[in-house]
């Protein structure tokens, strides 16, 4: 799904994973209008609008992102916002981002479907596929001599993952060795108010 920025500048917040997203020049929504005083959004319109930043930043197709959501709400034994964060974040597509691995969540999956990523020592290119604590994940090692992973080496010497990430900068590894911190993505995305969209 190739994203225009003029979807980022509509939701009020850079989702298409560019490093010159033209919302970070023109931050506010595009047309004629779009710097003119704008009315506060319905109770509505700011669920929708919380829900599509979310479901666009991961690259999701509504079908996709609901099922996620509405399984989160369905599961009784895990809190619904941890329940849908790991749905996000647990991804192969996603957690090859995180690593490092991509620039972006869309070279991630571009990646993964190219069969150039192992997990726990086979080949998958299911970038939805949804790994568990414990798994490794590595560039295979055909695949490094790739014009697409010569400066990957240089690239991850400058990155740092996430706390619930181990990575191996020289050998292209990473390990998921516990769930994702729901708290950062709660403090930056409205969780709630996605919950209740889904749930009207
Ligand atoms: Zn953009």
């Amino acid at each position: 799904m190739r994203l225009n920025c003029k979807t980022c500048r509509r939701l009020g917040m850079s989702v298409c994973g560019r490093e010159k997203c033209a919302y970070k020049r023109k931050p506010y929504p595009p047309g004629v209008h779009g710097k003119a005083f704008r009315r506060g959004l319905s109770e509505f319109g700011a669920q929708l609008r919380d829900k599509q930043r979310v479901k666009f930043l991961y690259g999701l197709r509504e079908r996709q992102f609901r099922n996620y959501v509405l399984r989160a709400i369905s599961q009784r034994s895990v809190p619904t916002g941890e329940a849908v964060v790991a749905s996000l974040e647990m991804r192969l597509d996603n957690i090859t981002y995180r690593l490092g691995f991509a620039q972006t969540r869309a070279a991630a999956r571009q990646i993964v479907n190219h069969g150039h990523v192992i997990v726990n020592g086979k080949k998958v290119t299911i970038p939805s596929h949804r790994l568990k604590v414990g798994d490794e994940i590595e560039i295979r090692s055909l695949s490094r001599q790739r014009a697409l992973f010569v400066d990957l080496g240089a690239t991850l010497k400058k990155y740092a993952p996430p706390a619930w990430l181990e990575l191996d900068k020289t050998n292209f590894k990473g390990k998921v060795v516990s769930l994702p911190q729901a708290e950062d993505f709660i403090k930056s995305y409205n969780l709630s108010s996605i919950v209740e969209y889904y749930s009207r």
